[in-house]
C-alpha cells in the first residue's frame, strides 16, 4: 500500500484574544487570506463572523493485511433509502430528524424566493437557510459515517454496483434526489473504511441485469419500475431491491471466485 493520508477536519472555538490572532495572521499572509476568500466568498458574506475549521493532514505508512472473505454483503442503490442490504433486506433509511430538516430547509427556501433581493427580510431568510443547509449536509455526513462504519466492521467484502451518478440522474431526470441521497459520498467512505482494515469494495458491472433476475433460479424478465415485488415463475416472491441486492452479491462472489 505504501504512503496513505488522511484529513482530520475540526470545528474550534477560539477564545476573543485568539481569534484576534487568527485574524492577524490570515491578514499578514494576503495571499492565503485572497485565495481562502476567493474560495469562501459565500459563506464569509453569510456568516460575516466566520466560523474555524482545523484541517490536518497527516502521512502515514500503511500496510494493512488483506482478510479473508468470510462475511460478504450485496447493497441495492435505493431510491427511497440509501440501500438495500442482501443478508435481511435491511433498508437504510435517512433518519427522522434529517427528513424534517430537508422539509424545513425546502419551506425556507420558498420564502426566500419569494422576498426581494437586497432587502433586509431577505438577508435575514437568507441567513436562516444558509444555516439550514449547512445542518443537512451535517447531518447527512453523519448518517454516512454512522452506515458505513457499519456495514466495515460487519463484513469482509462488500459489494456494489458501478452506478454513474452523473449519468443516471440526467438520464432519468432523478436528478434531485439521487444527488440528496449521498450514495457517492457513502461509497467513499466505505471503501476506505473497508481498505484501512484490509476488507474489499467489489464494483460490478452497471449493467448487470440486477434488478431483472430471480436470485432463486436466475430467470431474466422485464420488471416495471411500478413493480415493488419480484415475482418468479419459480414461485419466489421478494421485495424488488432486497432481490436485486441479493444479485449483486452473488455476482460479487463469483467475480472473487467464492463458493
Ligand atoms: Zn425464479
Amino acid at each position: 500500500m505504501g504512503v496513505a493520508n488522511k484529513a482530520y477536519k475540526f470545528r474550534i472555538y477560539p477564545t476573543k484574544d485568539q481569534e484576534q490572532l487568527i485574524r492577524k495572521t490570515f491578514g499578514c499572509v494576503r495571499f492565503v487570506y485572497n485565495k481562502m476568500l476567493a474560495e469562501r466568498k459565500e459563506t464569509y458574506e453569510q456568516f460575516k463572523d466566520d466560523k474555524y475549521h482545523i484541517s490536518i493532514l497527516t502521512e502515514y505508512e500503511h500496510k494493512p493485511i488483506p482478510k479473508e472473505i468470510k462475511a460478504i454483503v450485496g447493497l441495492d442503490f435505493a431510491m427511497d433509502s440509501l440501500y438495500v442490504e442482501s443478508e435481511q433486506g435491511e433498508k437504510a433509511n435517512h433518519p427522522r430528524f434529517f427528513r424534517q430538516t430537508q422539509k424545513k430547509l425546502a419551506k425556507e427556501q420558498k420564502v426566500l424566493s419569494r422576498r426581494t433581493k437586497g432587502s433586509a427580510r431577505y438577508e435575514k431568510q437568507r441567513i436562516k437557510v444558509a444555516a439550514l443547509h449547512e445542518r443537512v449536509a451535517n447531518q447527512r455526513r453523519d448518517f454516512l459515517h454512522k452506515k458505513s462504519c457499519q456495514l466495515a466492521s460487519r463484513y469482509d467484502c462488500v459489494v456494489i454496483e458501478d452506478l454513474n451518478m452523473k449519468g443516471m440522474s440526467q438520464s432519468l431526470h432523478f436528478g434531485k434526489s439521487v444527488a440528496d441521497n449521498g450514495w457517492g459520498m457513502f461509497t467513499t467512505f466505505l471503501h476506505y473504511k473497508l481498505l484501512e482494515q484490509g476488507k474489499h469494495l467489489v464494483k460490478i458491472n452497471k449493467w448487470f441485469p440486477s434488478t431483472k433476475t430471480c436470485s432463486n433460479c436466475g430467470h431474466v424478465k422485464n420488471v416495471a419500475l411500478s413493480e415493488r415485488l419480484y415475482s418468479c415463475e419459480c414461485g419466489f416472491v421478494r421485495d424488488r431491491d432486497w432481490n436485486a441486492a441479493i444479485n449483486i452479491k452473488n455476482e460479487g462472489k463469483l467475480m472473487l471466485a467464492l463458493p
